[in-house]
Order: C-alpha cells, then sequence, then structure tokens
C-alpha cells in the first residue's frame, strides 16, 4: 500500500536520516536503487502519513519490513516489536563489526530486525566490503 507524501515532507524525511537507509544504513548514492519512504506503523495497522511515522529506507528493508511490527529474537526467542527509527536511537540497538561489513544486534530489538530485514544478506555484505574500499562506508 502506498499514501501521497508531500514534496517537503519527503526532503524533510531524506535529511533526516542523511539520505540513509533508516535500517541498514545503506547510503542512497551508493546503490543503482531509489530509496523509499516506509510507514513504520503501516497503512494497514492505522499508520498516518506523517513525519513520526516516516522513514527513509532502501528497496529491500522497506519489501522485508512490510507490515511486519513485530519479529523473534533469534538469541532468547521471543517476539519483540521492530526497531522504530523515528522514536529508537539506532546506535543503541546495532553496531558495526568487521569495520562496517555485517551488523550486529546489541538489543532483542536490534538482533530480531536484523534477521527480520535480512540487514545482513550475503549481497549486501560483500557490497559494504566495497564501499568500505572506497572510504564510503559505514556512514
Ligand atoms: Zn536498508
Amino acid at each position: 500500500m502506498s499514501a501521497y507524501i508531500r514534496v517537503e515532507l519527503q526532503q524533510k524525511i531524506r535529511k533526516h536520516f542523511s539520505e540513509c537507509c533508516a535500517y541498514c544504513r545503506t547510503a542512497e548514492f551508493l546503490t543503482a536503487m531509489t530509496f523509499e519512504f516506509e510507514h513504520i506503523l503501516p497503512l494497514s495497522a492505522e499508520g498516518e502519513t506523517v513525519f513520526e511515522n516516516l522513514c527513509f529506507a532502501c528497496p529491500s528493508c522497506n519489501r522485508h519490513k512490510s507490515t511486519r511490527q513485530t519479529a523473534i529474537d533469534p538469541e532468547s526467542g521471543e517476539t519483540v516489536a521492530l526497531f522504530h527509527p523515528q522514536q529508537q536511537i539506532w546506535t543503541k540497538h546495532f553496531a558495526w563489526r568487521e569495520r562496517g561489513k555485517e551488523l550486529k544486534g546489541l538489543t532483542a530489538v536490534g538482533r530480531a530486525t536484523i534477521e527480520a530485514l535480512q540487514m545482513n544478506r550475503p549481497a549486501l555484505v560483500r557490497a559494504r566490503g566495497m564501499w568500505i574500499k572506497l572510504g564510503e562506508h559505514p556512514p
């Protein structure tokens, strides 16, 4: 599902997330993809099209997140809420390892979000390795 998002609001969201995916932190300019505006609380769950409920996301994270709001923490087996890019601080839940090639979840929320959104998918880990060599990653 999609909703019309005013150009000014799109610009505010892009700037707020420094033109990087709010989940995997990939910079849009490093990819050949156009990033998307993601409803954190999905439209299907009455999520509103307002700044507080929108984030900038790469197509892969957006697709894997879809309308999900929770996921399973692979460590505890508990169902937890997915990371909320507007209400939670990325560095409290995620850290880079191997100089930026892979993401590590620091909390149940971080671990569950990495798994659910496949934020360490092999193609992305390979691409990060190239971006590191170019000195363009991590952001
Ligand atoms: Zn992403």
